[in-house]
């Protein structure tokens, strides 16, 4: 029998890589891993948690005009984007540190280093080697940039977070989670933003009428929401960009950022030394149990382009560490995912869209409702809150639940738990409302609309 230096050897120190790894090690694994950039991959250092900040710092905008209407009398508020970056980038450096602190307590090996794999259980960090039963990749991915001419002077998600000046005018290409929320917080934060997206939708992947409510609602708060359009070019005029539009437009911009989906990240990872089987856009293939179409290779996350969420990537990476080190059984359940877009509002889904649940169920019933919030009637904001429910007329199980307002993944994370339990429709009813809030709203809709 072969010994190698580690059980396993995890290629990634993102949410994935590093949850897969302390739990491995946990159950008695020895286990080494490998990371190039900073600890905590995208989600710490360029996703959700300095965009949920910086989301934050956006909302302030609104507060202080709203406040007024609440008796409160401030003075005219100013905002410097150079503390905002420095602040987050101190709560960054804290979460790496912790995130090698939680290695580290766990007995992880932890290599700072690019990672290639050599054959089926050798890997090469910064010219040594390791040999490993197992080898995990948790590599993640990375933002695309668009094919067209002068793409060179735009920007991604990655650029955005280091920006040294907020732009006065910005472009955002795309319609998806990204575009939205950096949309939103450019705009809440004081720039002029125009989001072009090629179709008539944003948030496509998720129920139609989240993103056509939110499309109303960012346009209210001053989004200049360019729809059914493309970029042709982007060509530079002194120190502005001028972006050429498909509708005839070109708008001058300080900035372009390109929110147009992300790549899993495989390149220079040695996958050809074992002939590991990968998707045309990169994502490796992998069967229900992560493994690769090499036995002891396995992968998680964005790299294997499933669900790229983090608390997917986080559950994926315990099944792994169960199934390797506790001689489990588990397999991912990838059925009712609650997530949040943290644009301005915010959206939140959980379950199935109204037009997949038509295509799976006979009969369905929906209920919806859209309302000004409470706090709207004094604050002197239009903004208005969306809700809908769908629900299978023959077992009166609730199939899909949405909203779009203040907080809705706070909202809709207690829902996502009713339904993993599978909630009927009677059991909502059945529930006493929480007063006043915009929650309780779920348990009062009592119509089906037609
Ligand atoms: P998405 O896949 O969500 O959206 C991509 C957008 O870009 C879509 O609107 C798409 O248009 C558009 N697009 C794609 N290709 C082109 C093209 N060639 N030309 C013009 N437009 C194009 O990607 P994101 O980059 O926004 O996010 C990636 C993933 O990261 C998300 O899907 C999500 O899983 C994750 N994420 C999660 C967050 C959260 O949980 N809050 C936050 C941010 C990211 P169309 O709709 O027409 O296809």
């Amino acid at each position: 029998m072969h010994t190698y230096d580690y059980d396993l050897f995890t290629i990634g120190g993102g949410s994935g890589g590093v949850r897969a790894s302390r739990f491995a090690a946990q159950y008695g694994a020895r286990v080494a891993l490998a990371e190039s950039g900073p600890l905590g991959g995208t989600c710490v250092n360029a996703g959700c948690i300095p965009k949920k900040l910086m989301s934050y710092a956006a909302h302030y905008h609104e507060d202080f005009a709203e406040a007024k209407g609440f008796g409160w009398q401030t003075g005219e508020p100013h905002f410097n984007w150079a503390t905002l970056v420095a602040h987050k980038d101190r709560e960054i450096s804290r979460l790496n540190g912790i995130y090698a602190q939680i290695l580290t307590n766990a007995k992880v090996h932890t290599i700072h280093g690019h990672a290639q794999i050599i054959d089926a259980h050798t890997i090469a960090v910064n010219g040594k080697t390791y040999t490993a039963h197992h080898i995990l990749i948790a590599t993640g991915g990375h933002p695309t940039r668009p094919d067209l001419p002068g793409s060179e002077l735009g920007i991604t998600s990655d650029d955005f977070f280091h920006l040294p000046a907020l732009p006065a005018h910005a472009v955002v290409k795309g319609g998806g989670y990204i575009a939205v929320e950096l949309a939103s917080i450019l705009n809440g934060l004081g720039c002029k933003v125009s989001l072009v997206q090629r179709g008539a939708q944003i948030l496509r992947n998720m129920d139609s009428d989240l993103g056509h409510f939110l499309i109303s609602e960012m346009r209210k708060k001053g989004v200049d929401m360019v729809l059914d359009s493309k970029i042709l070019s982007i060509s530079k005029d002194g120190e502005k960009k001028k972006v050429e539009l498909s509708d005839g437009r070109t708008l001058d911009s300080d900035c372009v950022l390109f929110a147009t989906g992300r790549q899993p990240n495989t390149r220079g990872l040695g996958l050809e030394n074992v002939g590991i089987q990968v998707r045309e856009n990169g994502a490796i293939i992998v069967n229900e149990h992560f493994a690769t179409n090499v036995d002891n290779i396995y992968a998680i996350g964005d790299v294997i382009d499933r669900v790229a969420l983090t608390p997917v990537a986080l559950a994926e990476g315990m099944v792994v560490a169960a199934n390797l080190f506790q001689h489990g059984k588990r397999l991912m359940s990838y059925d009712n995912i609650a997530t949040a877009v943290f644009s301005h509002p915010n959206v939140a889904t959980v379950g199935l869209t109204e037009a997949r649940a038509r295509e799976k169920h006979a009969h369905v019933k929906i209920f919806k409702s859209e309302f000004k919030a409470l706090k709207h009637t004094l604050s002197g904001s239009d903004e208005r809150c969306l809700m809908k429910m769908i629900v299978d007329a023959d077992t009166d199980r609730v199939l899909g639940i949405h909203m779009v307002g203040p907080d809705a993944g706070e909202v809709i994370q207690g829902f996502a738990v009713a339904m993993q339990c599978g909630v009927t429709k009677a059991q909502v009813d059945a529930t006493i409302g929480v007063h006043p809030t915009l929650a309780e709203e779920f348990v009062t809709m009592r119509t089906p609309v037609m």
